[in-house]
């Protein structure tokens, strides 16, 4: 298996021994799956091993491994897509949450018991509540010592079988707690409290033999000392978990990608059509290409994120870049898989069809493909946004047409020259309006100032402004303004070849 230059040794190491577990326990996963049994006998085996303790560090039980090492073991448990997203989600993903905002008792008497391979479960989705998970409704009201849980959450992971549960419940109404994501808070909650239990289980496709099911909370207490992060918080410590879950589910797909080709090749190499080998045949062999491509760069993508983390980056945009790009690129590769492998690929007696399934279930768990595109396009925007600046373009002097270029700023303001600016900006983009930002560019004035003389053009009739909650954003001349700005001359302008500047066209 390939590793990365920037993997430390004891990284590396571990990669290799994951992997070697994983081929060890293959045959007992697609045994339970058939029996459609939990692979208790797996977990036990992981947690014997420690490997769930990767992405914990040394002091607190676990292998110190970072985000990196967490990667590298949901790569590998992933060739087996049901024990691995159990694995995923739920013995690595409640860490964070932990490493982040949990006390030292609670990182103390937490941490080894991820370490050792405890099953957990994440529970945030309710019935009425999926991807606006702000709005869920299981609350938690503090009576002394406690927090009285009442609600029910659906579609968990590892229900029933999970011992810890990270829960996300409202602990107010508050409207401007509301409005500043600030009416959530986290607790954990163990297995056998009183008035918790398992409503319902699921039947989720790729999951045969995975328990995923509803839970409900009937009056159950929770300790204060089990509540993570300060009342109130809730919203961050889940964000926190689910940037690191998004990278997880990457590395995931890796491992899917993974296997897809080494069935696909292998397949394809003793499968004989038209007397050759059916990889002999172009069609197939652009398929296993792509199917290359895909993996590359889902496993660079994932392994750039988990090292970002490592160094303490914010990933938010990271992460679920890769969430998209790694399970759309799963679900293509999947079905490219079973393309080359024909009539073989649709049945479960190949792991192909079993990976498209689970492929299109990630699209939805740990946020929807639609989710993770929401949050890229509002954090990419602000964290972008100086590179995302307009480039400022000006009329060629003799060309007469716009090219980038740099204007002095100007100190006096006044409507005609304000005017003027406008009506030169319909030359630049004629089509546009400009905005505050660009025209504040443009002269050397306070937004007071600039509100005036704008809303002064405009009960003239030679601006028309758009406005939001914040107030002017942008403006652009009427057709009045521009004329008021030049006469119609000064806005023509006609490529060279029209009737070489002989004739007047008009
Ligand atoms: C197999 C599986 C395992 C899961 N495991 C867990 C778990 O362990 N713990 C847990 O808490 N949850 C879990 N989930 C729940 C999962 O996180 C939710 O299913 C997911 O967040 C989407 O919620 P929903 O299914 O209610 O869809 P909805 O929120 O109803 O969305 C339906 C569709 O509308 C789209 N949509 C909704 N709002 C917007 C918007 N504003 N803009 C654009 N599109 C939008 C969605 O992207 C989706 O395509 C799991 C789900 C599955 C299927």
């Amino acid at each position: 298996m390939e590793s990365y230059m920037w993997w430390t040794e004891e990284q590396k190491k571990f990669a290799e021994e994951v992997h070697a577990f994983v081929k060890e326990v293959m045959p007992r996963d697609a045994e339970t799956r058939w029996t459609r049994e939990f692979p208790w006998d797996i977990f036990q085996k992981i947690g014997e091993r420690g490997f769930t303790g990767a992405g914990i560090p040394k002091e607190y039980g676990g292998l110190g491994l970072g985000a990196t090492g967490a990667c590298i073991a949901a790569e590998a448990f992933c060739r087996m897509p049901g024990p691995g997203r159990v694995f995923v989600g739920n013995m690595l993903g409640g860490l964070r949450q932990l490493i982040e905002y949990g006390t030292e008792e609670q990182k103390k008497s937490m941490l080894p018991r991820i370490a050792k391979g405890e099953l957990g479960a994440i529970v945030i989705t309710e019935p009425f509540a999926g991807t606006d998970a702000a709005a869920i409704e299981t609350t938690a009201k503090r009576e002394g010592d406690v927090y009285i849980l009442n609600g029910k959450k659906r579609y968990i992971v590892s229900a029933g079988v999970a011992k810890r549960h990270m829960v996300y419940a409202r602990t107010s109404d508050n409207p401007e707690d509301i409005r500043n994501y600030r009416h959530l808070t986290a607790f954990i909650l163990e297995k056998g409290a009183p008035g918790f239990s398992v409503e319902k289980i699921n039947e989720i496709i790729g999951f045969e033999n995975i328990q995923n099911g509803v839970l409900n909370f009937d009056k159950v207490p929770v300790p204060v000392e089990n509540r993570v992060g300060q009342e109130g918080e809730g919203w961050r410590v889940m964000t926190a978990g689910l940037n690191f879950e998004r990278t997880l589910i990457s590395a995931s797909v890796v491992g899917w990608i993974g296997e897809l080709l080494r069935n696909a090749v292998p397949y394809a190499q003793r499968r004989v059509q038209f007397g050759r080998p059916t990889i002999d045949i172009p069609a197939n062999q652009f398929k296993i290409a792509d199917l290359i491509v895909k993996t590359k760069m889902a496993r660079l993508m994932t392994y750039y994120t988990a090292y970002l983390w490592d160094l303490g980056v914010d990933i938010t945009v990271e992460s679920n870049v890769a969430k998209v790009f790694n399970c759309e690129s799963a679900m293509q590769a999947s079905i490219d898989a079973i393309q080359v492998m024909g009539g073989d690929g649709v049945t479960p007696f190949y792991p192909i069809e079993e990976i498209m399934n689970v492929a299109k279930v990630e699209h939805i768990a740990g946020g929807t493909m639609e989710a993770c595109r929401l949050v890229i396009f509002r954090t990419a925007l602000r964290q972008m946004a100086e590179d995302l600046k307009m480039q400022r373009r000006v009329i060629h002097p003799t060309l007469g047409v716009p090219i980038p270029g740099k204007t002095e700023k100007m100190k006096e303001i006044d409507e005609e020259k304000l005017l003027a600016a406008l009506a030169e900006d319909y030359r630049v983009n004629p089509g546009l309006f400009i905005s505050r930002e660009d025209i504040r560019e443009l002269f050397d004035v306070d937004n007071a100032a600039l509100d005036e003389l704008l809303i002064s053009l405009e009960k003239k009739g030679f601006v028309k402004l758009y406005r939001t909650k914040k107030g002017i954003e942008l403006a652009k001349a009427t057709y009045e303004g521009l004329n008021r700005a030049h006469p119609p001359e000064y806005y023509r302008w006609f490529p060279s070849w029209i009737n070489n500047g002989k004739d007047r066209i008009f």
